[in-house]
């Protein structure tokens, strides 16, 4: 619901994102967008008359894949068709798409609460994972780059012909927080699956915002603006923010939404007409003669159906009911592949896995580590978990040791050797030393005596002091108690 309670926003999202293979969609180039200029080109990618598209099964069954595991129906046949347009960027003025046979359909996205900013968790936007609906996916070939110089333009056809998955959404989301918490499992999604880098940085997930507001309670939709040029997930959010109220003020005053599409300006932070939308029918879409329907039925979905990873959410259920992290800790891991990676490989190491996790995000996460390139190996933090847990060395001691560990990159064994921290645990030291403080504090002793049992802290406090902090807790309070006669 909008600020101000009488308005709500309508949201739908159409995401390209760029599926990783080896080759292109419909010819044999590396599929490398980013390499120098035009480095892969052939006459198919690069449109030249005579030339005929082959469909590339990876492409096809990574898209089959998606469709499994975001719970889509796959189309026991799928078709390619000719969406028709004129624009520098496709020469042969129609890209290879999909209209009325799209390779997937239905299916959902599950949102994960803890992926809305951190100020939006709380409020009555982040109701509890909302699912939101898909409409379909389809597989199109990407068009070519234009790079616009001061007197001239160029193109780069590098990436005419790659892969391109489209995502539709349904009218779901209502508001900016729920559009970027979308993003972000999607995008989990897609690397669970070796789909996508899904990076929006780099342009391998490109998203294009629907977005309308009406009055509250109505069930109608309003008039959708649809908004260009969203170069990041928090761009998206900043975008549908700004759009928002641009689109409440026009009705408040009266005024009446024109469905258009808009360019997005982040460094102006403000949404520019584009163009009035065209109609699917100005595309004159119609199968392409070239590609043969594709059945998918025989063999292709078998093959994809056994590539279903381990989905984020699931991993989160396992990593809470086997390891013992908390729903939040579960969010963050999966939330970085790297990172859950790096714990998954500490927690292997260790029976104290819960005790890890929390060394890895409290701890070590507030240094600011890259865990893809950091030297400190994640089997460190599962040694340095076992000397605390099993009290080895106190939690104090724990946290000189991970203090050493940041800069000097050894096994915590070795740390609490070099710096002298094992604990003292010889009952005789011990119970010398308890001696003493009860020789030393007869005040708390006589307190603890006479039933105030935090008295004993005084005592515990001198044998730490004594021993320089390396006296085990647990057993200082033992020899203590036995000798007051508790
Ligand atoms: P178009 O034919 O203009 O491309 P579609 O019906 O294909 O429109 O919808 C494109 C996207 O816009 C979908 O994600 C859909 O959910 C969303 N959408 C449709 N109508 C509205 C609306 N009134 N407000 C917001 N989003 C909308
Ligand atoms: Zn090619
Ligand atoms: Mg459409």
């Amino acid at each position: 619901m909008s600020a101000n309670g009488k308005w709500e926003a309508v949201i739908g999202l159409e995401v390209h994102c760029q599926v990783r293979t080896a080759t292109k969609m419909f010819c044999g180039c590396d599929n490398h967008y980013g390499d120098s200029p035009n480095t892969h080109v052939c006459p198919v990618c690069l449109g030249l008359p005579g030339s005929l598209p082959v469909p590339n099964e990876e492409a096809i069954r990574k898209t089959i894949l998606t469709g499994f595991m975001l719970g889509c129906r796959i189309a026991p046949v799928a078709r390619f068709d000719r969406k028709n347009y004129f624009y520098p960027d496709m020469p042969k003025n129609y890209q290879i798409s999909q209209y009325d046979d799209p390779l997937c359909a239905g299916g959902a996205v599950g949102l994960d609460l803890f992926q809305f900013p951190k100020e939006l968790q709380e409020t009555e936007e982040a109701q509890a994972r909302r699912k939101i609906r898909l409409v379909r996916i389809h597989l199109e070939e990407d068009v070519a780059k234009s790079f616009h110089f001061e007197e001239r333009s160029g193109i780069d056809f590098n990436r005419a012909g790659t892969p391109l998955m489209e995502i539709v959404t349904e009218a779901d989301l209502r508001t900016p927080g729920e559009a970027f918490a979308f993003l972000g499992s999607l995008r989990q999604i897609l690397w669970a699956g070796g789909v996508s880098d899904a990076d929006m940085e780099k342009g391998q997930l490109r998203c294009d915002v629907n977005v309308s507001v009406r009055p509250a309670g109505e069930s109608k939709f309003g008039t959708k603006v649809e908004l260009k040029n969203l170069n990041s997930i928090s761009g998206v959010r900043r975008a549908l923010v700004h759009e928002i109220a641009r689109q409440i003020a026009v009705v408040e005053k009266g005024g009446s939404l024109v469905q258009e599409t808009r360019r997005w300006d982040d460094d102006a932070g403000a949404t520019f007409t584009m163009r009035t939308k065209e109609q699917a029918h100005d595309y004159r879409y119609f199968p392409d003669p070239d590609l043969l329907p594709i059945r998918t039925d025989r063999g292709l979905q078998e093959a994809a159906k056994k590539s279903v990873p381990e989905l984020p959410s699931e991993m989160q259920e396992r990593l809470m009911r086997d390891f013992g992290v908390t729903a939040y800790q579960a969010s963050v891991l999966t939330a970085d592949r790297v990172l859950g990676g790096y714990y998954e490989k500490a927690a292997a190491a260790t029976k104290h896995k819960a005790a890890v996790a929390n060394w890895i995000l409290n701890d070590f996460l507030s240094t600011q580590p890259d865990p893809a390139t950091t030297p400190v190996k994640p089997e460190y933090f599962a040694e340095l978990a076992d000397l605390v847990t099993t009290g080895k060395i106190n939690s104090a001691q724990g946290k000189k040791v991970f203090a050493e560990l940041m800069t000097h990159p050894i096994s915590p064994h070795e740390i609490v050797k070099k710096l002298g921290l094992e604990q003292i645990s010889d009952t005789g030291a011990l119970a010398a030393m308890c001696d003493e403080a009860i020789a030393a504090n007869p005040r708390s002793v006589e307190d603890y005596k006479a039933g105030k049992m935090n008295a004993i802290n005084a005592l515990k406090g001198f044998v730490m002091k004594k021993s320089q902090g390396k006296a085990n807790p647990g057993q200082i309070d033992e020899i203590l108690k036995q000798k007051l006669g508790g």
